[in-house]
């Protein structure tokens, strides 16, 4: 058997791309916007974190300009050498203030966030415990770390309990993701946290479709609920709401003094650029600035569900723009997608094993700059393309 043998076996993506059903790396010709040009075309995108539609915005782009002029392109080091700049600095305290905790640590990527954080702060014969719809990132972080990884049914607090029960001797962390990011939902939090007090475990929130989404001006999950205090670790990441790539933990001064020391994807890969860092600084300020947006996203959220609900769609338990159409089959959700692209709306397949077999699901999201005559458009080819595929009735 040699080594290479799998990569020839590996035929899944092949026989999608030869069924001209393939709907992966596709090659967007535009920024990331209410509408992207997609093979000379344009077209409304209903498959982007852009959640705030902040990564064009002027104030941004220029922001990101001014640093690279002064500061270069790239650090050529780790934050914990030489790549620590004042901006990375003025950074975590913006974001620190923005959640309401002492103190925020920027990494790179939101995933080596998950995974520096979890590596680093449970230990050998602690527990992490997860939701089993948490982010990959989330698990590959446990996976890391040398504690023991305890799952829950998916929001299910029975569950959750019957796990805290079994691990009642241990020190033990929870973690979720603030909102899901397939299906859309929000994290039980306040029973979340009850638990975790009683049990006496430490929790942490993983924000990235949280912030610019939910609570006060977008500040996030925590915020929503009026629970910062009492969660004690909060996770985001710069690759949604605003506008970049890179992430951040916020918590306790000697918590993250802790992490800074310990957290070997932040210690021994590169740091965030200078651009990136100061288009981040400038999204936030406009999301604190331009509170229209958070309302314009969930206006726009209003809108779009009244039309699938209307049409028949299944949107499982979504509360939020994240939402999804739950199709059935993989195979349906490839044929849906391809059909939608090919007139005229860019929307991304979930298949499994990202959902349970059976349960495949196109995840639409919006935007605070779409335009209702966009969603309406868009609700009325995913209509008819969902009646013409007996997706939902006829009418
Ligand atoms: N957590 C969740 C819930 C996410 O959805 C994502 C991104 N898909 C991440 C973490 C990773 O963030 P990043 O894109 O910054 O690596």
């Amino acid at each position: 058997m040699g080594l290479l043998d799998k990569v020839g076996k590996f035929q899944v993506a092949r026989q999608l791309m030869a069924a001209d059903l393939y709907n992966y790396f596709r090659v967007i010709e535009s920024a990331q916007e209410n509408t992207v040009r997609y093979k000379g075309k344009e077209i409304i995108m209903l498959g982007s974190n852009n959640y705030l539609g902040l990564t064009n915005h002027p104030k941004v782009k220029e922001a990101a300009r001014a640093a690279i002029a002064k500061y270069g392109t790239g650090c050529a080091g780790s934050r914990f050498l030489n790549g620590t700049l004042d901006i990375h600095i003025e950074l975590e305290e913006k974001l620190a203030a923005l959640v309401g905790k002492p103190k925020a640590l920027v990494f790179s990527t939101g995933f080596m966030v998950n995974q520096g954080v979890l590596s680093s702060l449970v230990q050998r014969n602690e527990s992490i415990i997860v939701d089993r719809t948490d982010h990959a990132s989330i698990i590959d972080g446990a996976r890391l770390s040398f504690a023991d990884v305890r799952k829950y049914k998916h929001n299910d607090m029975e569950n959750l309990e019957l796990v805290l029960q079994n691990e009642r001797e241990r020190n033990k962390l929870i973690i979720i993701d603030g909102v899901f990011s397939m299906e859309g939902d929000i994290a039980r939090l306040p029973e979340i946290i009850e638990l975790a007090e009683k049990y006496d475990a430490v929790v942490m929130v993983d924000d990235a479709h949280g912030v610019g989404v939910l609570g006060d001006h977008g500040r996030g999950t925590c915020n929503h609920f009026g629970l910062t205090e009492r969660t004690h670790l909060i996770m985001g990441t710069f690759s949604k709401s605003l506008a970049s790539v890179g992430g951040f933990i916020a918590a306790d001064e000697d918590t993250i003094h802790f992490i800074q020391h310990q957290a070997r994807s932040l210690i021994f890969s590169a740091s965030m650029p200078p651009g990136s860092v100061a288009s981040v600084s400038a999204a936030v300020d406009v999301m604190l600035e331009e509170s229209w947006r958070h309302e314009a996203l969930w206006r726009n959220n209003d809108i779009m569900r009244q039309r699938l609900d209307a049409a028949g769609f299944d949107t499982g338990p979504s509360e939020t723009p994240i939402i999804p159409a739950i199709v059935g089959e993989d195979m349906t959700a490839f044929i849906f997608c391809r059909r939608l692209i090919d007139e005229g709306v860019f929307v991304n397949p979930v298949v499994s094993p990202a959902v349970e077999p059976g349960n495949a699901l196109i995840r639409l999201s919006l935007m605070a700059t779409h335009t209702e005559d966009e969603i309406n458009k868009a609700m009325d080819i995913m209509e008819r393309v969902a009646r013409e595929m007996e997706i939902i009735p006829g009418r």
